[in-house]
């Protein structure tokens, strides 16, 4: 790796739900009394989530996604809360996930790209549930703001799908401000899971290849993904699921930048790789098609200018800051 390199990567941009400004005070945590008291701030506040969704007060965009303290219990109280981090200014932020019986469901459903459930908080119109991928394509809160929504959906659906023991069976109980559960029968710790999924681009010198899955919008391609497994490093993950999905077989693989993907808590990191072979062969479970593309076709993508209609991932999204760093040539 050359210094040019490390220049690219320093260029390439916070994504979406990447770079949450908070000093999460890890080492703090287990100091019961230190939580306490920050929770006890006036300045204090927290990031509410009920059903999976942020709630957001109504009104125009870049809207204050954090909410006092007292309104946990103004909006019947929390299942479970997490120090989230310390501001700059000093004001500590939780988060608190809500009974399901605060929010009400209008209509909708959470299949698809984006979640389309209608949520509303009965008594209270001036609030709103909208999911967080939402919230990110539509800048509805601030960059850093969408970063710590992440943080707040990510730890908070680990608790909820977490109460039991997965050793004993025996419920949990939460410790160290929210990043622990305990089981008090066989004394087992649980701690919060990240899923590692790699995302990339194989390159054929002055080609990429590029997938798609029958569930996306149509005609956007994206970067081939996949979860890295047990026993596997980054790099075997990513000419794993290359060669798996379409075929290509790779050599050399470079890592490029990472982002928190909290869907709910995987980390996407992003990669490049070399391809040794050409012949796409798609596997059509989970692509239902894969090609090679020139730099011209990637540039044309971005621009919603090319012959076919074809588009790329939205920015928020790593996908489109790899294509972008190889496609204007930074590499
Ligand atoms: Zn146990």
């Amino acid at each position: 790796m050359n210094d040019a390199f490390f220049k690219t990567v320093a260029r390439t941009p916070a994504f979406g739900f990447g770079g949450a400004p908070l000093d999460r005070v890890s080492e703090r945590r287990e100091d019961a009394a230190f939580v306490a008291a920050l929770r006890a701030r006036p300045d204090a506040t927290a990031a509410l989530i009920a059903r999976e969704m942020p709630i957001l007060p109504r009104g125009e965009p870049p809207l204050a996604p954090f909410f006092p303290i007292a309104e946990i219990d103004r909006l019947g109280g929390a299942q479970f809360e997490a120090l989230l981090g310390i501001e700059a200014a000093g004001a500590p932020v939780f988060a608190a996930l809500l009974p399901d019986g605060a929010v009400e469901q209008l209509s909708g459903d959470s299949e698809g790209f984006l979640d389309r459930r209608q949520l509303i908080v009965p008594g209270r119109d001036d609030l709103a549930l909208t999911d967080l991928r939402s919230i990110a394509v539509q800048g509805l809160v601030a960059p850093d703001a969408v970063a710590v929504l992440g943080q707040a959906k990510a730890i908070l659906s680990w608790h909820a799908r977490h109460g039991f023991c997965a050793n004993c069976g025996a419920p949990t109980r939460v410790a160290a401000a929210g990043w622990r559960r305990e089981c008090d029968v066989c004394k087992a710790q649980h701690f919060p899971r990240t899923d590692p999924v790699v995302i990339m681009l194989a390159l054929d010198g002055e080609r990429c290849l590029l997938g798609r899955q029958s569930r996306w919008p149509a005609g956007m391609y994206s970067c081939l993904a996949g979860f890295v497994e047990p026993g596997e490093t980054i790099e075997e993950a990513v000419r794993r699921e290359i060669r798996e999905e379409s075929g290509i077989a790779c050599g050399e693989v470079a890592y490029l930048a990472s982002q928190p993907w909290p869907f709910p808590s995987s980390l996407m990191i992003g990669c490049f790789a070399r391809a040794t072979s050409r012949d796409i062969l798609v596997d059509g479970e989970e692509l239902e098609d894969a090609r090679w593309f020139t730099r011209d076709d990637v540039m044309a993508m971005f621009d919603k200018r090319h012959p076919e209609g074809l588009t790329t991932p939205m920015p928020m999204a790593i996908a489109h800051h790899i294509l972008r760093v190889w496609a204007e040539g930074d590499l």
